[in-house]
């Protein structure tokens, strides 16, 4: 009997390793935080306060993409290659080749998305809590609204069908943006090894100047994971204006920042979610 595809199978092994992975650079990355902040050491973290609210998104985000969009990347991605369905297969590219080109775009279009949330005044109502943060520290990555995940995840998911991304790449570029993210939202100072690093993926140098007050600096280094695209596009800044050490994180609206998290929620959908979206339309 041919062998048959274990959806089920694959997506529970797969969210076993993702888990595991995930946790596992997240205590990493807390630990390392310690050893060489960045910022920590001369600007107060508010680790009780934010790492409540960040920590409480991640939860509801996690609970609310199960229940949505249970299969998530990976299962659409299983279920498209079982039939060979999108325009890779179509194309007869070999699996490689689809896959390193399937990584790559997945790249972009999650770039892409990043500068949508930015441009589009509705959109940035939503992304606006990520920004909201007043300072940065690994939990800043799981700091999102969950309508922002899930269309996140939709975007993702029509990409990868439209596509025919190999379902083993979609894995791999689901753990390298994960782990990615909480690489460089962390408080962590790489010395010298951050500037040339920051060449090939997004640094915690690199991307802390996409979370200052300074609006033309938020507007810039979208990249999550390949910073190429914002080298390419011209949204690249290599340094921030008032520095590392004195710059200020967040937005301009800081009282926002303080908001309790059921206010967080709600905040995309009240009158004075959008003001500051003017400034970025
Ligand atoms: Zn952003």
């Amino acid at each position: 009997m041919p062998a048959t595809p274990d959806p089920a199978g694959i997506t529970a092994s797969e969210g076993l390793v993702r888990g595991l992975l995930f946790f596992g650079g997240f205590l990493l990355l807390i630990l390392a935080e310690r050893w060489r902040p960045r910022r920590g050491r001369h600007h107060p973290l508010d680790r009780r306060r934010r790492w409540t609210t960040n920590l409480g998104l991640a939860v509801i985000d996690t609970l609310v993409l199960r229940l949505v969009l249970p299969a998530a990347a990976v299962g659409a991605a299983l279920s498209f290659e079982a039939h060979g369905l999108g325009v890779f297969p179509m194309l007869g590219l070999p699996l490689w080749a689809a896959g390193v080109i399937g990584f790559l775009v997945l790249d972009l279009s999650i770039w892409a998305q990043h500068v949508a949330m930015h441009r589009v005044p509705l959109l940035w109502r939503l992304h606006r809590i990520h920004h909201l943060d007043t300072a940065l520290d690994t939990t800043t990555a799981l700091r999102f609204h969950p309508a922002e995940i899930l269309l996140s995840a939709g975007w993702k998911i029509l990409v990868i069908l439209m596509l025919g991304i190999p379902a083993a790449a979609v894995l791999v570029f689901e753990a390298a943006l994960s782990l990615a993210a909480l690489f460089n939202h962390a408080d962590l100072d790489l010395g010298r090894a951050d500037r040339p690093l920051s060449r090939l993926i997004a640094t915690p140098d690199w991307h802390r100047i996409h979370h200052s007050t300074v609006p033309t600096e938020t507007n810039s280094n979208y990249a999550f994971l390949l910073t190429l695209w914002d080298r390419l596009s011209g949204t690249a800044c290599l340094a921030p204006s008032a520095g590392h050490d004195t710059m200020t994180i967040g937005l301009q609206d800081e009282l926002d920042g303080q908001a309790s998290l059921p206010a967080l929620l709600t905040l995309p959908f009240r009158r004075k979610g959008s003001e500051s979206s003017d400034r970025f339309a």
